[in-house]
């Protein structure tokens, strides 16, 4: 008879890296007023919602789609003024950060800051990399001198830089980001996550392009208002989007979304018009807040903000009373007390503000 098998430690087959990384940290709370994750409050106009049904009526659900979503990603090039061999897409914004990881690889490091967007460490965690996070500033500005004196080490590696920052809400002057991507040289790749642009004064483009190892990272899932179908790209040059498709699996957007996000790209107005809605609301929002006795609403250029707390748990419980579901970040470092609310239709915000106006010690 042969010998037993030695007996291997459960699922010892799953790399070290990922049995010790956590799960992304995220539970769903229903709430009739749902402010916690940085969507739009609205869908897409109902006209284009009907636009885009009519099209999926007439097409054929049972073949692949176009491989590389050519269709999409000319429309999306021609709407961002971007060669569209630098045009890459995917299903979330949050698949280029899991494939730009990959891209460097196990021996590279992965720089940001402190706080930063989860899902940056996540997936360098999971690949097993050194992650190397810089405090913010205590403004919540760049830490520039100590991100470039670490780009200065050559790489390899990656860099995420996300303007406005996430989740603070914080637009770094221009001049700073340019700074923090010229330190970065030819051993990185340096990312610019613009997912909130749009309720921003900077417009990255023109610190990524013409630059071979720099990345835009874009998503539908916030002005677009199309978060629940999965859709962002990268702006990069057309030898790095060259690599970058390599790692991207085969007809990974599919027929539903590339449609949907094609009838978008056709009537992009309703954007433009949204964002500045929601940069009105927010301004309004902080402005009422401005006087609160208790809380402190931190200024922001996205479509949230942080809300500093004496205590956030109770403030949390508090919101959710009134069925208004936000964001604890009060674990994260420097954001003591804080919740990241997002902005909402002007009557979310407005229940929003009867629920804080509530508290008054
Ligand atoms: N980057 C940042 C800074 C974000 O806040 C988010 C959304 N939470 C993403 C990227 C990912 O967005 P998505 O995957 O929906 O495109």
């Amino acid at each position: 008879t042969s010998p037993a098998p030695t007996q291997a430690a459960p699922l010892s087959g799953v790399r070290e890296a990922v049995r010790r990384t956590p799960a992304y940290p995220f539970t769903a709370i229903d709430a009739p007023i749902k402010l916690d994750q940085n969507e739009s409050a609205l869908d897409l106009p109902p006209e284009l919602r009907a636009l885009a049904l009519e099209r999926l009526a007439t097409q054929e659900w049972n073949r692949y789609p176009d491989l590389h979503a050519d269709t999409l990603r000319h429309k999306i090039a021609a709407f961002e003024d971007w060669d569209p061999s630098g045009v890459v897409v995917t299903p979330g914004s949050n698949v280029l950060i899991k494939l730009l990881t990959e891209l460097a690889g196990l021996h590279q490091t992965v720089l940001s800051v402190q706080p930063t967007f989860s899902v940056y460490t996540l997936e360098s965690s999971l690949l097993g990399a050194e992650t190397v996070l810089m405090p913010l500033n205590p403004d919540f500005s760049l830490p520039v001198e100590a991100l470039s004196a670490e780009l200065g080490g050559g790489g390899p590696g990656l860099l995420f830089v996300t303007q406005p920052h996430a989740p603070t809400g914080h637009l770094d002057a221009e001049a700073d980001v340019r700074a923090v991507l010229d330190a970065a040289g030819e051993g990185w790749i340096a990312v610019l996550d613009e997912a909130y642009h749009q309720f921003s004064a900077l417009d990255g483009r023109a610190l990524v392009r013409g630059r071979e190892n720099r990345v835009s990272l874009r998503t539908f899932s916030k002005a677009w208002g199309l978060a629940g179908l999965r859709l962002g790209y990268a702006l990069t040059s057309p030898a790095l989007a060259a690599h970058l498709q390599k790692l991207v699996s085969a007809f990974n957007v599919n027929i539903l979304t590339q449609t949907v996000a094609e009838v978008a790209l056709e009537h992009p107005g309703y954007v433009r018009e949204r964002a500045a809605q929601t940069i009105a609301e927010r301004e309004r929002v902080l402005s009422a807040l401005r006087h609160h006795p208790v809380y402190t609403a931190l200024p922001s250029q996205a479509n949230f903000f942080l809300l500093r707390t004496p205590d956030a748990d109770a403030a949390y419980r508090h919101l959710l009373s009134r069925g208004i579901l936000v964001r604890r970040q009060d674990k994260l470092p420097m954001l003591e007390g804080c919740l990241r609310i997002s902005i909402g239709t002007p009557e979310q915000n407005d229940a929003l503000l009867a629920a804080l106006g509530e508290i008054s010690q």
